[in-house]
């Protein structure tokens, strides 16, 4: 169905008494709601994409690590699947945003990650995690300090370890978000993707207040209020506004959605020009425990991160800058010839099993015990196919697409393909651990039982090891 009309792509008109009118309403412009929207667009559909201050969420502060062999963590198994689906979605992706967009970079690099400890315990930490790594068929391969150090000649010459995950890649979230928006900018002549009252076709300079309900019935959205007063009447709303996405008025009844700030203290440094390249490659450290990052990028910076606490404060944190530039320092020294240019702090949105809630919502309520129920042969609202041969009765028009915590970016284009599949009336079961009301209705249910926050081991098959999980500054 095209509700979009064309129009004026000028300046935003959300007035009471003139709804705007899209197939895809989008609350949210991080990089989950920008990838969302981008895909729905390339459907054919018309999109608004509704947030006053795009991008400058958590989305701001990622490194943008396409990490799915490093992030590796104790029962997430199903977080796993989702990863790595979502990292071999990357170069098409990238590719698509290229051709299709306004020729704007995204950052996108497929350069490897060099994981290095610092002492002798932090070798066993990753020569443990290795094996786990392995039992899940992931590629790491042990590299000797010399090799590392032919690769990245400014590596320490005292680090006890390094192993190459050629895997693991990089693009750069701001440069992403950047290339999303000009590509949801361009409309083709003659297209009806331009939708009348938006600002360049798309954008909703504005907040997002509460869903709109057709009816009494509570069976199926049909747009957005704003904040400002004005409506957005839309086909599929979509709830992508990470951390705020609980706080919207007229979520379905019993949807809870457990979203919790996890902040991180991450800083953006200039190399010098007789240091260029500082890396080639991203390395992931542990350093006496602490895991720190250097992910280099191509315009001469570095970015360095970071840090993982849940203490509230949203302000970079001084501790948290000085273990980082500690860290980092002990395993490439040049690191404090650099020039410090920025230090951020943003909230991670985390969920209790660090797994994002991503799906349509059942029909008629969350009931005890309802959790994750699939309904077989109900018809009521929008029945997705669900690929386990059952119909699951949803509230019709309504996606939600939050809690992705440290992983949004990497999660990207499998959050987009996957919104994408549900808009076109297809659920695939692959992807039922992480519906969004498996929080609900007391449910303890959760995509791998990760417990929340804490330093997870991994395990695939045996083994238990800890890594990579950001430390609380000391
Ligand atoms: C320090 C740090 C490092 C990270 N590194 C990585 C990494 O290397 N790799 C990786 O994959 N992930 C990383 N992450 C995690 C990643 O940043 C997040 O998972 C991701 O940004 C979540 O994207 P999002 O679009 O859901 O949320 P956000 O980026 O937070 O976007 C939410 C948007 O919603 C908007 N909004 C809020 N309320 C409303 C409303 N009522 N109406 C409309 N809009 C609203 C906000 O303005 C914001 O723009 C990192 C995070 C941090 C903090």
């Amino acid at each position: 169905m095209q509700l979009g009309s064309g129009g004026s792509t000028s300046a935003t008109n959300t007035s009471a008494a003139e709804p705007l009118h899209a197939d895809v309403a989008v609350i949210g412009g991080g990089v989950i709601g920008h990838g969302i929207a981008w895909e729905a667009r390339r459907s054919g559909r018309s999109v608004v994409l509704i947030d006053d201050a795009p991008g400058t969420g958590a989305s701001w502060a990622a490194a943008g690590m396409l990490a799915p062999v490093s992030e590796l963590h104790y029962q997430e198994q199903e977080l796993l699947e989702l990863m790595l689906e979502s990292s071999a979605r990357w170069p098409d992706f990238a590719a698509a945003l290229a051709d299709g967009g306004a020729g704007r970079e995204t950052g996108y690099l497929s350069t490897p990650t060099i994981a290095v400890g610092a002492d002798p315990a932090d070798r066993r930490t990753l020569t443990d995690l290795r094996e786990v790594q392995q039992a899940c068929g992931l590629v790491v391969a042990p590299l000797t300090i010399r090799e590392a150090r032919s690769r990245e000649p400014l590596l320490s010459p005292g680090i006890s370890c390094a192993l190459d995950i050629p895997a693991d890649h990089q693009v750069d979230p701001r440069m992403l978000v950047a290339s999303i928006a000009a590509a949801l900018a361009r409309h083709e002549p003659g297209s009806r993707t331009a939708v009348a009252g938006a600002e360049n076709g798309y954008e909703i300079r504005e907040n997002a207040a509460g869903l709109l309900w057709d009816g009494g019935q509570r069976e199926r959205v049909c747009g957005v209020r704003l904040a400002g007063g004005g409506t957005v009447r839309a086909a599929e709303t979509v709830v992508a506004n990470g951390l705020a996405a609980a706080s919207l008025d007229g979520l379905p009844d019993g949807l809870k959605l457990p979203l919790r700030p996890v902040y991180g203290d991450i800083l953006r440094l200039r190399v010098p020009a007789h240091l260029r390249p500082l890396l080639t490659a991203t390395v992931r450290g542990i350093v006496r425990g602490i895991p720190v990052y250097l992910v280099p990028r191509q315009d001469g910076t570095v970015v360095i991160g970071a840090t993982q606490r849940e203490d509230g404060h949203s302000a970079p944190s001084a501790g948290g800058v000085y273990q980082l530039l500690r860290d980092a320092q002990v395993l490439v020294p040049a690191v404090a010839e650099l020039e410090l240019l920025e230090s951020t702090a943003r909230a991670r949105p985390g969920t209790p099993d660090n797994a994002p809630l991503l799906g349509r919502v059942p029909l008629g309520g969350i009931t005890a015990g309802q959790g994750s129920t699939v309904r077989h042969g109900s018809t009521a609202g929008r029945a997705g196919t669900a690929a386990d041969g059952g119909l699951r009765a949803t509230v019709a028009g309504l996606i939600i697409a939050t809690g992705f915590f440290r992983h949004g970016v990497l999660l990207t284009p499998a959050a987009a393909a996957i919104c994408r599949g549900l808009m076109d009336g297809v659920e695939d079961k692959r992807w039922h651990a992480f519906r969004p009301e498996r929080f609900s209705a007391g449910r303890p249910a959760a995509a791998g039982a990760a417990a929340p926050g804490n330093g997870t081991p991994a395990s695939c098959a045996t083994g238990t090891v800890t890594f990579d999980r950001d430390k609380e500054p000391a």
